[in-house]
């Protein structure tokens, strides 16, 4: 089948939720990806920020492949031994001590929020529950992830929302404290924010809401759905600070492209979560909770987080040096492999130009370049990516009009 065949037929039966690129994939090995005409580009999307470990891993291939054989899924009625070394090896390579799993990003930020809230019903304060939340943030899909999202243009059309969050400005503490009442129990954050455009705290803004939240009583909640699993180049991003949340959200690259979850507590707040609180059919079923096993054991033994923070510091270099060359970028940021370049101008036509020339890119907010590459990227690529975005932004600046 032609790419414009496929385009076609799915575009008259898929619901039409998504603005898609004129580009079928139908093949991936490590860093690269192939369309149906059989061109190559070098991904540095990775599912957004999903394949931390590139395309068609070997050793998760192989384990999938292997665990399909033997058993696929049972009912969390029963144990099985991939969800135990999974969450074993979660609890201990993190600040938690227990672990829900579940099937996304917005399904582990739902249990986040039912767990906070169920902490404070058992705790004898029922009337706390609401949860302070960020402008520009970014927590899911599903009615209650929208509501704790702080972005007016994906909630539009859905209203009435659930009530119960509280939406301040990122990186103001004092809005924060101001927003505090005696019906808060939890602050929900990134702690790099993703969608909202690669947006970094502040020196001493984590830390501040740490402190605030235990001298309020508050549960911290970070939200590491994109941050998590080595994105930053630690396991997960709150170690990069003199502080550990409370409860942690993980999905995105947790099984490398299968779908996974999973809301990480201490066990003080964990307990919270007896049996019948919640629950899900799939949530860590034995082929995906292998993957998983798999992708934890590759990001702490073969070198990949080390290789994310080199090559994330070449890569911002390399812009930085782009940035001292054209005046419309006008940040470059983030940690690790998650970084964004910030445009004054529109960057979806830099996004569309540099896949002509074979290299996927994201853009954020409209106007943030975000490069969220699988964890395993090489400096050479990075090279071929800078030349690429080197002659497209000549190009745009020859251009007479549009720099705001
Ligand atoms: C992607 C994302 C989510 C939502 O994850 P889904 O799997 O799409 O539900 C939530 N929070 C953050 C920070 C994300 O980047």
């Amino acid at each position: 089948m032609t790419s414009d065949q496929t385009i076609k037929r799915a575009d008259r039966a898929i619901a039409a939720t998504y603005s898609r690129f004129p580009v079928v994939f139908i093949q991936g090995k490590g860093c690269t990806l192939t369309d149906a005409e059989g061109r190559t580009y070098t991904d540095f999307v990775a599912g957004i920020a999903v394949c931390n470990l590139g395309h068609a891993h070997e050793g998760i291939a192989k384990a999938v492949a292997e665990q399909a054989r033997r058993l696929v899924h049972v009912s969390n009625l029963y144990y099985t031994e991939p969800q135990t070394e999974l969450a074993e090896l979660l609890v201990e390579h993190s600040f938690a001590d227990r672990v829900f799993f579940c099937n996304s990003g917005a399904e582990a930020n739902e249990a986040a929020i039912k767990l906070a809230r169920k902490y404070f019903h058992d705790s004898g304060a029922p009337h706390r529950f609401r949860i302070i939340t960020m402008e520009d943030s970014f927590h899911g899909r599903t009615m209650v992830t929208l509501a704790a999202t702080g972005q007016v243009k994906i909630k539009k059309g859905f209203e009435p929302l659930p009530d119960g969050f509280d939406i301040v400005p990122f990186n103001d503490i004092e809005a924060v404290r101001n927003a505090v009442s005696g019906e808060t129990c939890a602050v929900m954050l990134e702690p790099i924010q993703g969608e909202g455009g690669v947006k970094c705290p502040v020196q001493g803004y984590l830390e501040g809401l740490r402190e605030l939240c235990d001298r309020e009583g508050l549960l911290l909640i970070f939200d590491e759905v994109q941050t998590g699993m080595g994105r930053t180049g630690k396991l997960f991003a709150y170690e990069r600070f003199a502080l550990t949340p409370d409860i942690m959200t993980l999905a995105k690259a947790l099984a490398n492209g299968l779908p996974m979850g999973a809301m990480l507590a201490k066990e003080d707040v964990a307990k919270a979560f007896t049996p019948g609180a919640h629950a899900s059919t799939f949530g860590g079923t034995p082929l995906v909770a292998t993957a998983a096993i798999e992708v934890a054991k590759a990001l702490l033994n073969e070198g990949v987080l080390e290789n994310c923070q080199r090559v994330g510091q070449y890569f911002k270099n390399q812009l930085l040096s782009l940035k001292a060359r054209y005046a419309f970028i006008r940040e470059v940021r983030g940690e690790g492999l998650l970084i964004g370049v910030d445009l004054t101008c529109d960057g979806m036509p830099v996004v569309k130009s540099c896949m002509e020339r074979g290299f996927l890119i994201n853009c954020a907010q409209g106007h943030v370049l975000r490069f969220i590459p699988p964890l395993i990227i090489q400096e050479k690529d990075i090279d071929a990516l800078i030349a690429c975005l080197d002659s497209v932004f000549q190009r745009l600046s020859d251009q007479p009009k549009e720099q705001e």
